[in-house]
């Protein structure tokens, strides 16, 4: 089976595609109250487009694709793309990054198309300040999707939290403690400096060592491996029936493991989360190219895929777009 490895020998194997930069909600950390200047409908790729890079992409070595927006179930039938895309013979991993509020209504259909997983942003637990972070969000929808999912099978549930200091870094002995009596993996991710512009400042970004030390409080983590760990490292509290992750883009660096390559919603190539180079693949979509012509840029983007992203060392921190645009 093809095999894709870039120049500093890491396996390519995974595709995370924005398919829309609308939201349902305004996160403070991510997007201004009024929302950002969207793209155009028909800059949007199609279905059938995304399709098609897909298939190209698997016949590279590309085997998982994530689904991300903005918020991607808030896109008209998002689960013809699911299964679409989980038709593809080569695909063996299909998740879905969302805000839940959709997610009650569309866990059997997202299983019923070939979704295999689900992981959900919550960065609050308390009502009153989840309707704030989010501007309007209610806490109870996405408990219920979350639920729904888990019902469904949509497995491992993965909760994301954001600890931002200020904002919700009081609650991640709460996000913690959820893993002690149900099985969802609880990841905390290092919040980086996109979005919202100047919301990002040092002093409310919370280092990974911090949240791990915060979570260590309530007892001993013990590391854990999980199957498809991805760059998140697991860990689990005692007796406790879920895990719990630690994503770190700034003060550890996952790049050594990165597998990915990211698709925007307008079709750009980021060979990097941090990248400010993309390959526009709209051009040739649109004007009739050949599959090896798709399959070429595919290989440029792996190309220029770079060692490592250099964010830490840079001054002008709140330079890059919002994660609605990218993906996340
Ligand atoms: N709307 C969906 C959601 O919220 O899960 C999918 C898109 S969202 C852009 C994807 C992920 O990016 C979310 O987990 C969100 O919390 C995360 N994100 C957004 N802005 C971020 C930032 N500045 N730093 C770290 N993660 C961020
Ligand atoms: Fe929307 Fe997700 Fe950004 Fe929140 S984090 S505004 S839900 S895209």
């Amino acid at each position: 089976m093809a095999e894709l490895r870039d120049k500093f020998n890491r396996t390519i194997d995974y595709m995370r595609i924005s398919v829309t930069d609308r939201c349902n909600l305004r996160c403070v950390y991510c997007m201004p109250y009024d929302g950002l200047r969207l793209i155009e409908h028909k800059e949007i790729l199609s279905y059938e487009e995304i399709v098609r890079i897909v298939r190209i992409a698997s016949g590279l070595g590309v085997r998982k694709i994530r689904i991300t927006g903005g918020e991607p179930l808030a896109r008209k039938d998002i689960t013809s793309l699911t299964s679409s895309i989980k038709d593809i013979p080569r695909i063996e991993d299909l998740s879905i990054t969302t805000n839940g509020i959709l997610l009650e209504k569309y866990a059997e259909k997202l299983i019923e198309s070939g979704v295999d997983r689900v992981n959900v942003s919550l960065d609050s637990l308390r009502t009153e300040r989840f309707k704030e972070i989010t501007r309007g969000g209610d806490i109870n929808v996405v408990l219920r999707g979350i639920e729904t999912a888990r019902k469904s099978g949509l497995l491992p549930v993965k909760i994301n939290m954001i600890p931002i200091r200020g904002l919700n870094g009081d609650e991640i002995k709460d996000f913690a403690r959820i893993t002690l009596n149900s099985d969802y993996h609880v990841r905390f991710i290092e919040f980086m400096p996109f979005g919202s512009r100047g919301f990002w400042s040092a002093d409310k970004y919370i280092p990974r060592d911090e949240i791990k030390a915060i979570v260590e409080t309530l007892g001993t983590l013990t590391p854990v491996r999980v199957r498809k760990n991805g760059p998140s490292k697991y860990f689990r509290l005692k007796d406790a029936q879920g895990v719990i992750g630690f994503i770190s883009a700034i003060t550890h660096h996952f790049c050594e493991e990165c597998n990915r390559l990211r698709l925007t919603s307008n079709g750009k190539l980021k060979p990097c989360l941090f990248s400010e180079t993309e390959i526009d693949l709209k051009p040739a979509l649109r004007g009739g190219a050949p599959d090896n012509e798709i399959e070429r840029l595919l290989r440029l983007a792996i190309e220029i895929k770079p060692e490592r992203h250099n964010i830490s060392d840079r001054s002008d921190l709140n330079i890059f777009q919002a994660m609605s645009q990218i993906g996340g």
